[in-house]
């Protein structure tokens, strides 16, 4: 699968099939605590980065069986808005795969476009994330390409809410010492009074981020800040709390240890991940993973005292 990815088995949406709508790593942030690594063309540019016409013939055909999914979710190694065909595909979901649930994943940095808004309004789910609405903390955690700013990203965010009629649910990233303050936080908040989401959460670093300087928010970080949020539908994103299931059509995939690099070069993962997103045996999962570090494929890292696989960064 060129285009899709998964599925996985995500902590806020359940079985999730991954449809990836750009080139590793296209965004128009570049933020510190990102899973997948530094920004490499940091752009604002809407184009048609992989063919529309590609993804929807890859969705076609993974589909077809009708596999037991929980969602499809527009998300992978960069920023999904960015594509210019994600209207169509979305529309196309809805139209040849009505069963299914579609979930966006976005930075929310493009909203202000009118076109923008008007292609992802067929999405079931958008989780728009907004970790700042200063500028200073804004340009410090999310390094935006030229031209995006936090009052930008606002104001894009209170029209898309204005004309959506799905489930909005805003992801606020917590990052220690930048944004865990009540001044920033106090921003925020004011930010979605305007935009009014179905849900907040509040998310903290998980596995390895791009900048080895961010550290964790803790438990209690969190419900402090949860606090300020009082009056809204506040979630704090647990960690690591998986659903117990297993992903499907796992014995079919002919080759894991694609699979495996597919899937560590979008989420650096523990075995446990692995084991349940790819619905592998342990020692079949040993077994590629061995051989993915001898090749210098894959590596790891230590963080919070657990080990997690990464795809080896290409040089
Ligand atoms: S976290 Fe999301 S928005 Fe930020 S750099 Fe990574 S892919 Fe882009």
């Amino acid at each position: 699968m060129k285009y899709l990815f998964g599925p996985v088995n995500s902590r806020r949406l359940g079985l999730s099939l991954g449809v990836d709508l750009v080139p590793f790593k296209t965004c128009s942030l570049n933020c510190v605590y990102c899973e997948c690594g530094c920004t490499t063309a940091l752009t604002a540019r809407v184009e048609e980065h992989v063919p529309t016409d590609g993804v929807i013939a890859e969705l076609d055909a993974y589909l077809a069986p009708r596999p037991r999914l929980d969602v499809i979710t527009f998300s992978g190694s960069g920023e999904p808005t960015l594509h210019s065909g994600i209207g169509r595909i979305i529309d196309h979901i809805r139209s040849a795969h009505p069963g299914y649930r579609t979930a966006l994943l976005t930075n929310g940095t493009l909203f202000w476009r009118e076109d923008v808004r008007r292609a992802v309004l067929g999405a079931d789910t958008i989780v728009p994330s907004l970790d700042a609405a200063g500028e200073e903390a804004f340009a410090r955690i999310n390094r935006p390409a030229q031209g995006i700013t936090a009052a930008i990203v606002v104001d894009g965010l209170v029209s898309l809410a204005r004309e959506y009629r799905g489930e909005l649910i805003m992801e606020v990233f917590i990052v220690p010492g930048i944004n865990d303050g009540a001044d920033e936080l106090g921003r925020i908040r004011d930010a979605c009074e305007r935009i009014r989401p179905a849900k907040i959460q509040l998310n903290a670093l998980d596995r390895p981020g791009t900048e080895h300087w961010v550290q964790p928010a803790g438990r209690a970080d969190l419900e402090r800040a949860r606090e300020l949020f009082t009056g809204f539908n506040v979630e704090v994103i647990a960690r690591r709390a998986l659903r117990d299931v297993q992903a499907g059509g796992g014995e079919a995939r002919a080759d894991l240890e694609r699979a495996l690099l597919a899937t560590l070069e979008r989420r650096p993962s523990t075995r446990d991940d692995l084991e349940r997103t790819l619905s592998v045996s342990p020692d079949a999962l040993s077994r590629a993973l061995d051989a993915l570090l001898g090749e210098g494929a894959v590596e790891t890292r230590i963080m919070g005292g657990e080990e997690y696989f990464v795809k080896t960064p290409q040089r």
